[in-house]
């Protein structure tokens, strides 16, 4: 069983932080490190609903999906998640101060606090990477999508949150699970970030079954050619150049890695990073070596 499978519910103990499993459905257990008695409920696998995007015709919701990219980034960040953040990715020495933080935003967001929640999905990517790549602690990682996940109420944050649950559970080679995390996810969500998230995971998925008309259909056949979420845009830039370069036009798929690693700040490193974190996907074999040496 994979640290991200959908037969168990791994959350983090609401006392102690610790990892707690139990089954899909829910039940009673003690904590097994703090002994806190735990009430679970079931896991909630239904159907994403977005609110009102049924309503919109697919050209009205893509033009309000470049509406949101023009403007993605004027938010400001609130100071007790600077305060955790500054200094770059977390260290151990700070990831303490950073899940209480972390806490407090679920807490606020399974209140239904719409901008609280937005924070809790940001925070858990930042330590996210701490407990995948510095403590290399999965089970943890694991449980702290998944209580995020719990806390969360609004249905674009639950489908960005599910989307890297099933993106990790491909990468520790199980795609059943892949599926059932992705499964309750909207291809039509009128949110920018949430349709993103829903881009780059199909993407993900039809990569990994070698099907890479699909990937140039969900990501279009260029830089531009769809809106994406600012912080994805590197990441959709290779999983595209990749089914291009897999398609036979080497010389294309070249030509976007180096437009991407000039256009953005920091690319010329993220690049060759983003295809080092999905070695099962074996991304842009021949055309990232061949960018590097023009860019
Ligand atoms: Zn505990």
């Amino acid at each position: 069983m994979s640290a991200f499978s959908t037969d168990v519910r791994i959350l983090t103990c609401p006392h102690c932080g610790a990892p707690i499993q139990l089954a899909r459905q829910g039940g009673q257990i003690p904590c097994g490190y703090c002994r806190a008695p735990l009430t679970i409920a079931a896991r909630d696998d239904a159907p994403l609903q977005q609110g009102g995007s049924s309503l919109l015709s697919e050209p009205e919701r893509i033009q309000g999906l470049w509406a949101q990219a023009a403007s993605f980034g004027d938010k400001q960040l609130p100071p007790e998640m600077l305060a955790v953040l500054a200094g770059g990715a977390l260290t151990t020495d700070r990831v303490g101060g950073a899940l209480g933080v972390w806490r407090t935003y679920c807490q606020r967001a399974s209140a239904g606090d719409f901008a609280a929640g937005e924070l809790a999905v940001l925070m858990t990517g930042s330590i996210s990477s701490y407990f995948a790549v510095v403590a290399k602690d999965l089970q943890r990682q694991r449980a702290l999508f998944e209580s995020t996940l719990d806390a969360l109420r609004d249905p674009s944050h639950k489908q960005v949150v599910r989307c890297s649950l099933a993106r990790f559970s491909m990468r520790a080679g199980d795609l059943p699970s892949a599926q059932v995390w992705f499964g309750a996810c909207d291809p039509r969500s009128a949110d920018l970030q949430a349709d993103t998230a829903y881009r780059v995971t199909y993407a993900s998925l039809a990569t990994a079954h070698g099907d890479f008309r699909n990937v140039l259909a969900a990501l279009g056949p260029a830089p531009g050619s769809i809106p994406v979420a600012l912080p994805s845009r590197l990441h959709v830039g290779v999983l595209r150049a990749n089914a291009v370069e897999r398609s036979g036009d080497l010389a294309t798929a070249i030509a976007q890695l180096v437009a991407e690693a000039q256009a953005l700040p920091g690319g010329r490193q993220a690049i060759p990073e983003i295809a080092e974190a999905s070695p099962h996907l074996q991304l842009c074999p021949q055309s990232i070596p061949l960018a590097r040496m023009q860019w």
